[in-house]
């Protein structure tokens, strides 16, 4: 998601705010990683772009709504974030040689813009949970016939269960003494 700045650049002390609800795909083809697809609209920018002698700061917020699946009855999860954000877009042209080993962000279309791609899909990645419950208490999946265990009784009872290799023991024709 590129955003022009070349009204910043070169004017270290402008700044400009960047409130805005955009589109998850404004961000690029699958951007998300494991929350592919979990990504909803809109993402919210609540920004502010700095000019400093660097390049541009970017500070400020980005609201995310984001479903994932309940790790035990898969039941989607609406879940909402706010992230902070302030992360350098570097000029290229100011950068020490010291810095080469971690490029960062940077300005780009000849120093006329930031792209904004990167740095939100890494500030959500970030904060996002491996493990969603939809609660505490949530009681999974059946684990003989695959039924939501919170929304119905389906009479089995995993727990009683015999272990299946046990099980397979006594089916053996064991000859007796
Ligand atoms: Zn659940
Ligand atoms: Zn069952």
């Amino acid at each position: 998601m590129r955003v022009p700045v070349s009204d910043l650049v070169g004017n270290p002390g402008e700044t400009r705010a960047l409130r805005r609800d955009v589109e998850a795909a404004a961000f690029g083809e699958d951007p998300w990683g494991p929350a592919e697809d979990g990504v909803l609209d809109p993402v919210e920018l609540d920004l502010h772009l700095d000019a400093v002698v660097e390049g541009i700061l970017v500070r400020g917020t980005i609201g995310f709504h984001v479903q994932l699946a309940c790790a035990r009855c898969l039941v989607l999860q609406d879940l909402a974030y706010t992230v902070e954000v302030a992360e350098l877009f570097q000029d290229p042209t100011k950068r020490e040689d010291d810095d080469e080993d971690d490029p960062g962000y940077e300005l780009v279309d000849d120093l006329t813009a930031i792209d904004l791609s990167t740095m939100a899909r890494d500030a959500l990645i970030i904060d996002l949970p491996v493990r969603v419950l939809c609660d505490e208490a949530c009681k999974g999946l059946c684990v003989e016939c695959g039924a939501d265990r919170n929304l119905t009784d389906c009479g089995h009872r995993p727990e009683a269960a015999p272990d299946p290799r046990w099980a397979k023991l006594a089916d053996l024709d064991l000859p007796s003494e």
